[in-house]
């Protein structure tokens, strides 16, 4: 008999703003995944939207993680310095024609696409396949002065499934739910779709708790992952939180981030075992 994977989980937060009351609730899912299966958690810091990023905000989230009692196996890892790693998975698409260069604007897809799709957060047009240069085309170098956006080319047609924890069975049509998605970005930069694959890769990561708007994204980081020839992880997608409007909570909405709540001197346990009272398959 094949030995069990010792379950590690993590916590991947993006430091573009304070943490909410539905991060909080998603990262106390993920704790209770890994104590109920005597695992360990990781602390990974998406921290690779230069633009958006503040170093304050990588503090603030640390301390509102410590506020709730929540604990990880140091040291935090922080995508921006783990860059060689996402180049070499790049490396490898490129080796094996599975990626492309885009020249592309936003607008031009926007408008030869239409709308995208009701899907959620992460949600983009389908990418117009009229916009794809032929299989058979030969690829530029990746390494080049013109820096270009460059697009994982995805099977069309192919239809993908997995069965997610808390949302149960899933499945996406590829050329029809999403289409060519970025994999690495013109300024530079890996996108969110190949960093966390390859992250969740290396990190031996077992089950991935977050938010269901990520739901679509995990198809493509699904694909990312059997292009590396990587193994894919168990998803648990959480159920958003909305406020009391029925909005879905963002990182604008002060009154529900941490450090208003803690503030206010709302005590953590209150919180925790307001998320038990609501999970109790979880408590
Ligand atoms: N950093 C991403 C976010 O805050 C989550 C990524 C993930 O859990 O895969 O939305």
């Amino acid at each position: 008999m094949a030995a069990l994977k010792t379950y590690v989980g993590r916590y991947a937060p993006s430091p573009t703003g304070h943490l909410h009351l539905g991060h909080a609730r998603t990262f106390w899912i993920a704790q209770q995944r890994a104590r109920a299966a005597g695992g360990t958690m990781l602390l990974r810091n998406d921290d690779l939207d230069a633009i958006r990023f503040r170093l304050d905000f990588v503090a603030a989230m640390i301390e509102d993680l410590h506020w709730l009692g929540f604990t990880w196996q140091e040291p935090m890892r922080a995508q921006s310095t783990r860059r060689d790693l996402y180049r070499a998975a790049l490396q490898r698409l490129h080796e094996a024609n599975l990626i492309y260069p885009c020249t592309r604007s936003r607008r031009d897809v926007f408008e030869a696409a239409g709308a995208p799709h009701e899907g959620g957060a992460d949600d983009e047009p389908v990418y117009p396949p009229q916009f794809r240069p032929p299989l058979a085309a030969p690829l530029p170098p990746l390494e080049s002065e013109v820096r270009v956006n460059w697009r994982l080319r995805v099977p069309d047609g192919a239809t993908l499934e997995f069965v997610d924890a808390a949302a149960g069975p899933q499945r996406a049509v590829v050329g029809r739910d999403f289409g060519d998605f970025l994999v690495w970005r013109k300024d530079d930069t890996p996108s969110y779709q190949l960093a966390c694959a390859v992250d969740d890769a290396e990190m031996g990561i077992t089950e991935v708790v977050r938010g269901a708007d990520l739901i679509r994204s995990t198809f493509r980081q699904l694909l990312v992952l059997t292009s590396l020839g990587q193994p894919a992880p168990a998803y648990y997608h959480a159920p958003l939180l909305n406020d009391e409007h029925g909005v879905r909570l963002a990182k604008r909405h002060d009154a529900l981030s941490l450090r208003t709540l803690r503030e206010r001197g709302v005590n953590p346990e209150s919180i925790l075992r307001q998320f038990a009272t609501e999970f109790p398959e979880l408590g």
